[in-house]
């Protein structure tokens, strides 16, 4: 048993002895049952917050509002949450009343979907009042109750059901799916990060395109932020469905998705930037997107994609590479070829960054009896140039010569 799972079982423990009702719930249970070992546990009780707070030595006010209390249980933490009902949801993204209930059935009837409406005792027994077993042997994602309803009160559980699909590689039951293309003007009430923060799981799926091709297929961009502001049709009319599944970095997926987007080299940044991704991730996809769009190397290249290495490194010039092959189509031979190319041109070049070169700034000043300024960086940067295409050796002297002769070109 895991530790984690060792210290959820404790706390369950606990609270059956203080007479209350405590089980396993949500996507540890799914997660077991399809043999994968869950990240985190949640607990679901009867027991009220200010209760579990005076059963546990250690605990976080977590969401107490809301009835979620996290329990310090051996270095774990352990989600315990009291049964509750949900009501309300005129913002279409959050219940108005949250209610405090006694049956675990009624908890379960909130959940979104089936395969996450399982409960598990401690004595290993599932309760699976919706069917959800079923429904996992059968790779089905429905959600609890009326899809129509319940995609009404929680716009957010339409983007959760093509998460879990690709998540899971499962398929849309037929009613969540009709409720979904019925229900999507409710997209628009969305918060973006959640889009995004969906999309991310949807990145480290095994096939992303399980939730993307429904996204087009049923049109929802026009409704789902950041898209509906971009004051553009997208997806782009002329661009075909691709499948992004065959890039495996996180980063060349959102390359591809931006592309399929209609998304050109020089909008990247400012898109992502609409997803509210971090500064170093815009920058770091958004050169990705721009090498991918604008790939011109060929394996004969080799002065040039030795140099773009320097500039951008191997990682994100690899995933240029991949995402370059699924935009233009490229045979996978010929992908191959210039995959080989780059691994050769890294393999060669005896120096790929700045700290690997024999000579730093200071030696340099010195070593030149010039007073600092802007000049180092820049002596410096042809100098790794030079060391890395095997003009000049990659040695003290040597490099203080090349160096003499850039900043006095005369002697
Ligand atoms: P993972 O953590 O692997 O993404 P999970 O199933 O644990 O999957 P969470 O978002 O952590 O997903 O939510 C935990 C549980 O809470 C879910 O299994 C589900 O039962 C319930 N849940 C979460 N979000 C919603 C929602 N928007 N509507 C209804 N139930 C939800
Ligand atoms: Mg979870």
């Amino acid at each position: 048993m895991t530790e984690v799972r060792e210290a959820a079982f404790k706390v369950l423990a606990r609270l059956e002895k203080a007479g209350h009702q405590a089980y396993l719930v949500g996507g540890c249970v799914r997660d077991r049952l399809l043999g994968m070992e869950p990240a985190d546990y949640d607990i679901a009780t009867d027991a009220r917050p200010e209760r579990v707070q005076a059963l546990f030595p250690k605990t976080v006010a977590t969401g107490l509002k809301h009835g979620t209390v996290t329990v310090l249980m051996d270095g774990q933490s352990v989600e315990v949450t009291t049964f509750r009902r949900e009501t309300g949801y005129r913002d279409h993204r959050r219940p108005d009343r949250v209610r405090f209930v006694t049956e675990l059935r009624q908890d379960l009837s909130r959940r979104d979907f089936t395969v996450n409406a399982m409960a598990e005792d401690r004595r290993g027994r599932l309760h699976d009042p919706f069917n959800g077993a079923a429904d996992l042997k059968q790779g089905v994602i429905r959600t609890v109750g009326r899809a129509e309803d319940r995609f009404a009160e929680d716009a957010l559980r339409m983007i959760r059901a093509l998460r879990f699909s690709a998540q899971l590689g499962f398929r849309l039951e037929k009613k969540t799916r009709t409720a979904l293309e019925r229900q999507k003007p409710l997209l628009r009430h969305l918060a973006v990060e959640r889009v995004t923060g969906e999309l991310e799981k949807v990145w480290k799926a095994e096939e992303p395109s399980r939730a993307l091709r429904p996204l087009w297929e049923m049109e929802l961009f026009p409704h789902l932020p950041p898209f509906a502001a971009w004051g553009v049709p997208v997806p782009a009319p002329r661009i075909p469905f691709i499948r992004v599944d065959t890039a495996k970095t996180r980063r060349a997926r959102w390359s591809l998705f931006l592309h399929l987007c209609g998304v050109k080299g020089e909008e990247a940044e400012r898109r992502l930037s609409s997803f509210r991704l971090s500064a170093n991730e815009v920058r770091a996809i958004s050169t990705i997107h721009r090498l991918a769009v604008n790939w011109d190397l060929s394996p004969q290249d080799v002065v040039t994609g030795k140099k773009r290495l320097l500039r951008h490194g191997f990682e994100p010039l690899e995933a240029a590479l991949t995402a370059a092959a699924r935009i233009r189509g490229w045979e996978s031979a010929e992908e191959a070829v210039l995959r080989s190319a780059l691994h050769r041109w890294h393999r060669e070049m005896p120096v790929h960054r700045l700290e690997e070169l024999r000579l730093n700034g200071q030696e340099l000043i010195r070593a030149l009896h010039q007073p600092p300024g802007p000049w180092v960086g820049s002596v410096l940067q042809s100098l790794l140039e030079k060391a890395a295409l095997g003009e000049v050796p990659n040695e003290r002297e040597a490099l203080i010569r090349e160096g003499r002769r850039l900043v006095e070109p005369n002697t």
